[in-house]
């Protein structure tokens, strides 16, 4: 047995741990045998599109989608850039509806509910 190995990482090689009952699943499962509920991907946020969505159509100029994605920083720079104008706006709304938007840790906003 290994020491050294850090107690929040899984024993065993390709098993997570359900994000809702915390069961020991298979990183693959799309849902979890326990409580059936649905695990998030490999690279997928847990932030969902139809938020992002909405807040990009009505809010976008405020950076409102950067905001509820983790990205502060370029929320604001949005924000006091009026969107870029409305073309950074609309850059992340098509990247919003393409699955290509991405939260605060590089990950791909894939839900939409
Ligand atoms: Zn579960």
């Amino acid at each position: 047995m290994n020491m050294n190995a850090d107690p929040n990482t899984t024993a065993n090689a390709g098993m997570v741990f359900c994000r809702v009952c915390g069961r020991q699943i298979h990183e693959s499962a799309a849902n979890c045998p326990g409580c059936g509920a649905r695990q998030l991907l490999a690279g997928e946020s847990e932030k969902l599109v139809l938020p992002a969505f909405l807040l990009c159509i009505f809010f976008g100029y405020l950076g409102a989608h950067r905001y509820y994605a983790g990205k502060i920083g370029t929320g604001i720079l949005m924000l006091v850039t009026a969107g870029g104008l409305g073309v950074w706006v609309l850059i992340d709304l098509i990247m919003i509806l393409s699955g290509s938007f991405t939260d605060i840790e590089g990950r791909r906003l894939k839900r939409w509910v």
